[in-house]
């Protein structure tokens, strides 16, 4: 245990080394290919099927014996007889002697005894036959069956987050149901007196519970499934019962509030007392400077039960340092957690900044704001307000953080500045 403050990306890296990923058997499930956005695969998939399944033609135009056509030109045309026509799907039924040639449309299959493609715009139709104006390169405009990749060779990776280009190579290669891992149980508490749910009459000196919204919604975003337990009152029965349950259900847990050192912050002597090892007590970044990390140990595996030890992160309180924490720290622990082969860490852009940036020059400073892309190109604009870590309400419109180093206090308007992105980019 230590409570040193750590700088960030030694607390990031020691807390993906913590993190065991849910197990390719045990976590596996199987769903329908319509529901696999976002997932991540399990298993690495074989191909079923040569890419492409078949000899075709990448062009309209006409199948042909490269022979034949060796010598064509415009001067001296040669004149193929057209015996077929195969239209996409059809099967070619004759098997092409010299002399003669197919009508093929792009995507068709070769017939047997061609070996090479004449583009139409090279061809002229005469009837019953074409005449063939320009000798073509062997093998031209054909697309050859396996090219692409062979049936039994691996098609997609154990770990791969599924999207749509991963999504239609699937379909292709009739992967109707996919095994992916199970999304990650992540249990969310809200700890404090003062905190009341959104449809609760709001008595003076309370306040709305925001961040088991916020949290859920990261989760989700983040490819988990989030689990809200509630507000939990600064009590510390109350808060033991609560966090060994949380500790049943979830291969993760996320409580907020109660990591400070107030007279009602009890978070860390209840997870010492459940039997946790405390990595991470405090980090160097504002906002977000509590943080507590707590591992706890396997348990006996029971049916339904995690076996892997569980990773807890006490969060602070203040809406805006949660989220920060969050992005940080917990969401790459997420990603590594859900399967994910690789892409854990956050992504940091260089972009310029549009207003001066200041730091108190101690702890890694995160401002938050808006990244655009824009004729300049990146630019980062400071949301507009107060960025005190309480107050939440200029946090939306955010998709970036700019991270001010430590031992700079300031970053003046019109120079570059690293920036964690959060959300989705714009065009401005
Ligand atoms: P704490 O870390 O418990 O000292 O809380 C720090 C500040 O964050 C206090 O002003 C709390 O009222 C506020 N806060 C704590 N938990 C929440 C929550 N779940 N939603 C919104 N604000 C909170
Ligand atoms: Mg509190």
């Amino acid at each position: 245990m230590s409570a040193s403050m750590i700088p960030a990306d030694v607390a990031e890296a020691q807390i993906l080394s913590w993190v065991q990923p849910l197990d390719p058997e045990r976590d596996l499930e199987t769903i329908p290919l319509f529901q696999a956005m976002g997932r991540v695969l399990a298993t690495t998939v074989q191909s079923p099927l040569d890419f492409p399944h078949w000899d075709n033609s990448a062009m309209d135009g006409y199948a042909v014996r490269y022979a034949d056509v060796a010598e064509a030109s415009a001067e001296t045309p040669v004149i193929l007889t057209v015996v077929e026509e195969i239209p996409a799907g059809k099967t070619p039924q004759r098997i092409i002697q010299s002399g003669e040639t197919a009508r093929i449309l792009t995507g068709s299959m070769l017939p047997l005894g061609t070996d090479t493609i004449v583009i139409q715009e090279e061809t002229q139709r005469q009837g019953d036959g074409v005449e063939i104006l320009a000798a073509p390169e062997p093998q031209a405009f054909v697309r050859h069956r396996a090219s692409f990749r062979r049936a039994g060779d691996d098609l997609l990776a154990a770990g791969l987050e599924l999207h749509a280009p991963e999504i239609a190579v699937l379909a292709a290669a009739q992967w109707a149901q996919v095994p992916v891992y199970r999304r990650p149980r992540v249990a969310i508490l809200s700890t404090g007196d003062e905190l009341v749910m959104p449809d609760q009459p709001l008595q003076p000196g309370q306040i709305v519970d925001s961040n088991q919204y916020a949290l859920a919604a990261l989760v989700q975003a983040a490819g988990g499934e989030p689990v809200p337990l509630g507000i939990i009152p600064d009590d510390p029965e109350a808060l033991r019962e609560a966090i060994a349950a949380a500790l049943t259900q979830a291969d993760c847990v996320l409580s907020s509030g109660g990591v400070s050192v107030g007279d009602y912050d009890y978070v860390d002597r209840i997870l010492m007392e459940l039997g946790a090892v405390l990595e991470i007590r405090a980090v160097a970044v504002k906002p977000g400077k509590p943080l507590t990390v707590a591992r706890f140990p396997s348990s006996e595996p029971s049916p339904g039960q995690r076996v892997a030890p569980t990773l807890y992160f006490g969060l602070p309180g203040n809406p805006v340092s949660a989220l920060v924490s969050f992005w940080r720290f917990v969401e790459p622990a997420l990603r590594k957690l859900s399967g994910r082969a690789a892409g854990w860490s956050p992504v940091f852009v260089e972009a310029r900044s549009q207003q001066d940036l200041k730091a108190g020059g101690q702890r890694e400073t995160y401002l938050w704001g808006h990244l655009a892309s824009t004729d300049q190109g990146l630019t980062f604009s400071l949301a507009g307000g107060s960025h005190s870590s309480g107050n939440l309400i200029n946090l939306a419109g955010t998709n970036a953080l700019a991270v001010v180093p430590v031992g700079t206090r300031l970053v003046a308007a019109g120079n570059p500045v690293a920036v964690m992105l959060v959300g989705r980019i714009g065009k401005y």
